[in-house]
């Protein structure tokens, strides 16, 4: 007697096609035309399937350089703010990285991506589960997840390299600076309404500098969990 075996494949779930591979390629092309310039980044970004990051529905517009809805209100960010906020970290591969708004995950692969060791926090507890069971799946391995507040940091495995805030911040948290290590850059964007992306690099134990570039529009910086 034979014996039958079928495997349900969901061939939608992870298909990367040529027609995917080409939108991207042109994306990149759009990022160096928007003045990124870091080789790494822009090889992260045009080797990451963007659209399985996003809803179904959203599929086709996922090699525009748009933000977009991921559900619990949050929103995957824009390709060139995810270049950019990358880019201003400047930071060699093994180096540490906390990020805080885990979300889709997409920011978080680019790092991973690029070789970066990275811990990343989310605070709505819906995205956290879904995104830690999906990134896996790509192959994408953070050193850990967490679900939690983010205007904590991380204090466990501090201090870091590098602290990414992918969401507006009304003030830089206190406890995001004493986790940088000295010579550690904090990208954060501060302000409410919009917000002023920041670089603050850490001088000495106590003295930090503060660098700014330009505008930018994110979903707001929490707190608590949820
Ligand atoms: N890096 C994400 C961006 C998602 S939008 C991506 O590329 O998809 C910002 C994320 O920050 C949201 O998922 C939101 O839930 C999360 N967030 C907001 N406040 C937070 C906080 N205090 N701690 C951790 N995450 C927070």
């Amino acid at each position: 007697m034979i014996t039958y075996f079928w495997f349900e494949l969901n061939l939608n779930f992870l298909l990367d096609t040529f027609a995917h591979k080409g939108k991207r390629k042109q994306l990149v092309e759009i990022l160096v035309q928007k003045g990124i310039t870091n080789k790494k980044v822009l090889n992260a970004i045009g080797t990451i399937p963007r659209h399985l990051f996003m809803d179904s529905g959203f599929v086709d517009h996922a090699y525009i350089d748009k933000a977009f809805p991921i559900g619990a209100d949050q929103t995957i960010s824009q390709p060139f703010t995810v270049a950019k906020q990358t880019e201003l970290l400047n930071l060699e591969k093994g180096s540490k990285i906390l990020e805080i708004g885990t979300g889709s995950g997409f920011q978080t692969a680019v790092l991973i991506e690029m070789g970066m060791h990275v811990f990343s926090i989310e605070r709505q507890n819906e995205l956290f589960k879904k995104t830690k069971l999906f990134l896996p799946k790509l192959g994408y391995r953070a050193k850990k997840l967490i679900f939690g507040d983010g205007y904590k940091g991380f204090k466990e495995e501090a201090p870091f390299d590098g602290i990414v805030v992918t969401a507006g911040a009304p003030f830089v948290p206190k406890p995001l600076m004493s986790q940088l290590k000295i010579g550690g850059r904090l990208v954060i964007p501060i302000g409410s309404e919009n917000q002023i992306m920041t670089l603050i690099t850490r001088i000495s134990q106590t003295e930090f500098k503060k660098e700014e570039f330009g505008e930018f529009r994110f979903v707001p910086l929490l707190e608590n969990k949820n």
